[in-house]
């Protein structure tokens, strides 16, 4: 059998959907190994994903692959699930591997590395060896300076200056430094651990008591300890020995105050954290140690799903409403309902937990015959905390400054008590538009169709879409009007009124200009809770996961803007930011308010979010939707096609919608139509919904569409993707 010719079947990283014939090079090769092949002219990476005793091509045809890497990347478990996804979202299979590995495995497979350095300092390094350094050697002082500091980590050298090897080498050389292997220190926790309330002991009861593969929803308003019930199921879990658990949390979630939660709560040494804020060669580490079972508790965002864990034995899905899940480039995969089939697949249970659930997981806890197990905590956990007041208040056009009287007189009271309030704006910048006020021409940008946004600060306009960045201009350019203005509000310009209301207060404005990284959000939270900050003016980055124990107060300003939005989920969108917002009111002992400015009081989101019942508001959206066919009673894909050239997107489009045409009667082809953003970056766009009664059906016409779309003479004139359950519009 041995001398059998065995033919090794390929992914490669094109965008190809299939498998490629090579023929081994002598090396021991398995399944789930990187190998480096020849490809036309090129040398490319790819992963074994079969073996086989045979090729359509004749072995005197096929090259041998250049180099097989000894580290089994997948096992077939996970190429199982990979090909699931492949198949599911049509991506093809290499693109599909190779979107989900850390890319420092995929660009340069020479420099692994097992373990980590810590640096530390000799005592020939000193402040005065440090400041004879030539002037020039401006990075080797950095890190020399941070490094008589304290020991530091090979991975937040990294992070100091860009050629951190060179530098570290050099100091090496001048004898000041000396390196070991480090070792995460195993801390004791001390935390106490809160004995659950009858609510949560049934939940994790109900979880616990089913074998096998199970899907639950935990329903549970913020502050109603689902977390504590995540921990307390994990702990339970990890006794059987081996024993892996996956959580998966959205990226804004994943604060530095939930992962010391948990590394307080189980050793550090055993849980690995996975997101984008690490470096290559930390996600890389981390997922390596989860890959060979050494991490017992793996905390990540989207991707971590694909982590491979050979113990895995539960999967947590928290806030797992976020539209964050879903990818929205490339493999457009949502990782939710990956997790089903990796759950499925590995015959183990899965828990999503959230306030607001999304209609699909409601629909499947509620409607369909307990397909999920539908469980309630129905109150806030701590005793003294109770739910915040939700009002609305009804403003009208000339509310001056955006801001009306009721607000202004609520910040008063909470000045007044030393509370804090937060000020919620969902547009950064200073204003979304310019005007003239002569002849009502905007300032749009030249390569997307939207406008520019007015930064008053800094004196600039900019496209928050592309990033195009130019001087605010004084003149119009049509009719040489000097009265332009800007039109609308964003943070700056509400932290410009609030610092003429209130001079005497200390205002922050937090926003992607202002605040940036893990760090600075870490430097807010001690200065909110030293209560040195009065007023904080935020978007959408404030609305979750923030705990601050001073806050009593919050303002929602521009809550209407999503009403006008023509995206069916926008109401569902709606309420949960406002319930993630509102949780951010009077979490400790101070009861919290929460002020709503609209000019709809009596819409459904606001009646239900001041009822603080989601279940109503729930079940009436769900039912609109079934009557309107729409999802989760229907199944949906969107065909995204870009060009510069307007012709041949129209063109594209046209004809791939005549083809789907042909295909299928039972899925409903809809017209092709421009999104909202019509050119992004210079690229025109034209997209085409599609919908069918039966996921089946859908996917049927999928398959044979992307197919034949792939090898359209059109297909390298433009840019298309096809979106399964999308979720924008
Ligand atoms: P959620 O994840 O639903 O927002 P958490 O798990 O964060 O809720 O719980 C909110 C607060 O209540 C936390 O400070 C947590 O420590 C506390 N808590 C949770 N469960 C209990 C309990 N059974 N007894 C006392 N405090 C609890
Ligand atoms: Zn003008
Ligand atoms: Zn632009």
């Amino acid at each position: 059998m041995s001398d059998k010719q065995k033919f090794l079947k390929v992914a490669i990283n094109v965008p190809i959907d299939q498998l490629f014939d090579y023929l081994p090079n002598g090396e021991p090769f398995s399944i789930g190994q990187y190998v480096t092949i020849p490809f036309g002219r090129r040398k490319l990476i790819g992963v074994i994903y079969g073996i086989s005793l045979h090729s359509h091509i004749h072995p005197s045809k096929l090259k041998s692959v250049i180099k097989v890497d000894p580290e089994v990347i997948f096992d077939t478990q996970m190429l199982k699930l990979l090909t699931f996804v492949s198949e599911y979202y049509h991506y093809p299979i290499g693109q599909t591997i190779m979107s989900v590995v850390p890319s420092r495995l995929k660009n340069n497979l020479n420099q692994l590395r097992q373990y980590e350095l810590i640096y530390q300092a000799t005592e020939k390094l000193t402040k005065e060896f440090i400041n004879q350094l030539p002037a020039r050697q401006l990075r080797i002082r950095k890190v020399a300076e941070a490094i008589l500091i304290s020991d530091m980590r090979q991975t937040d050298v990294m992070k100091l200056v860009s050629n951190w090897s060179d530098c570290v080498h050099k100091l090496e050389i001048y004898g000041c430094l000396k390196s070991k292997i480090y070792e995460p220190k195993e801390e004791v926790s001390k935390v106490e651990i809160p004995s659950l309330n009858d609510e949560q002991k049934a939940v994790i009861n109900a979880i616990k008591n089913k074998k096998g593969y199970q899907a639950s929803l935990i329903f549970g308003i913020t502050g109603s300890g689902k977390t504590e019930v995540y921990m307390q199921l994990i702990e339970q879990i990890l006794k059987e020995s081996n024993a892996q658990a996956l959580i998966l949390v959205p990226e804004i979630n994943l604060t530095p105050q939930l992962e010391n939660r948990f590394r307080t709560r189980f050793p550090t040494k055993k849980l690995v954290s996975l997101h984008s804020h690490l470096t290559d060669i930390e996600r890389l580490d981390n997922w390596r140690k989860a890959k060979s079972g050494e991490a017992r508790i793996i905390i990540g965002t989207r991707l971590a799903i694909f982590t491979p864990m050979p113990f895995i034995k539960i999967i947590i899905i928290d806030e797992e409403h976020d539209m964050s899940f879903k990818q929205q480039d490339g493999l457009r995969y949502h990782a939710r309902d990956v997790a089903m089939v990796r759950a499925k697949n590995s015959n183990i249970p899965i828990v999503l937990g959230t306030a607001t659930p999304s209609l699909e997981s409601w629909h499947n806890a509620t409607r369909l015959d307990n397909k999920y197990n539908f469980l309630k905590l129905s109150f806030r956990a701590v005793k003294e905390a109770s739910l915040p007041k939700i009002q609305t208040i009804l403003v009208n056009d000339k509310t001056k400054n955006g801001i009306s009287r009721a607000l202004v007189d609520a910040i008063n009271d909470r000045l007044k008590r030393k509370e804090q309030s937060l000020i919620f704006i969902n547009r950064r910048g200073f204003a979304p538009t310019l005007f003239c006020s002569s002849c009502s021409w905007t300032a749009e940008c030249k390569r997307c169709s939207s406008k520019l946004v007015v930064h008053q600060k800094t004196n600039r306009l900019k496209c928050h879409h592309c990033g195009h960045d130019q001087n605010i201009i004084n003149q119009c350019p049509i009719c040489a009007s000097m009265g332009l203005r800007p039109l609308g509000s964003g943070t700056q310009k509400v932290e410009e009124a609030l610092n003429k209301l209130f001079p005497n207060a200390s205002i922050l404005r937090v926003d992607k200009d202002t605040t940036r990284t893990k760090k600075s959000l870490t430097l807010l939270h001690d200065r909110m809770n030293n209560r040195e900050i009065d007023i904080l003016v935020g978007t959408q980055m404030l609305a979750k996961g923030h705990d601050f124990p001073f806050l009593t107060l919050v303002g929602i300003l521009d809550a209407d803007n999503a009403l006008y939005s023509p995206d069916y989920r926008a109401p569902e969108k709606l309420f949960s930011q406002l319930m993630q917002v509102s949780g951010r009111a009077g979490r400790s002992n101070i009861a919290g308010e929460v002020l709503i400015q609209t000019v709809f009081p009596h819409n459904p989101v606001f009646e239900g979010v001041k009822k603080h019942n989601y279940e109503i508001f729930a079940q009436t959206l769900l039912q609109e939707r079934e009557q309107m066919g729409l999802p989760p009673f229907s199944f949906t894909a969107i065909l995204r096609v870009e060009s510069k050239q307007l012709k041949y997107c129209e063109q594209f489009i046209n004809d791939a919608a005549k083809y789907a045409e042909s295909l299928s009667n039972k899925v409903v082809i809809y017209d092709p139509v421009r999104p909202s953003i019509e050119r992004l970056k210079g690229y025109e766009r034209f997209q085409l919904f599609i919908q069918a009664n039966a996921r089946k059906d859908l996917q049927n016409l999928l398959k044979q569409w992307t197919a034949y779309l792939r090898q359209y003479h059109l297909a390298n004139r433009v840019k298309w993707s096809i979106d399964v359950d999308p979720l924008e519009f």
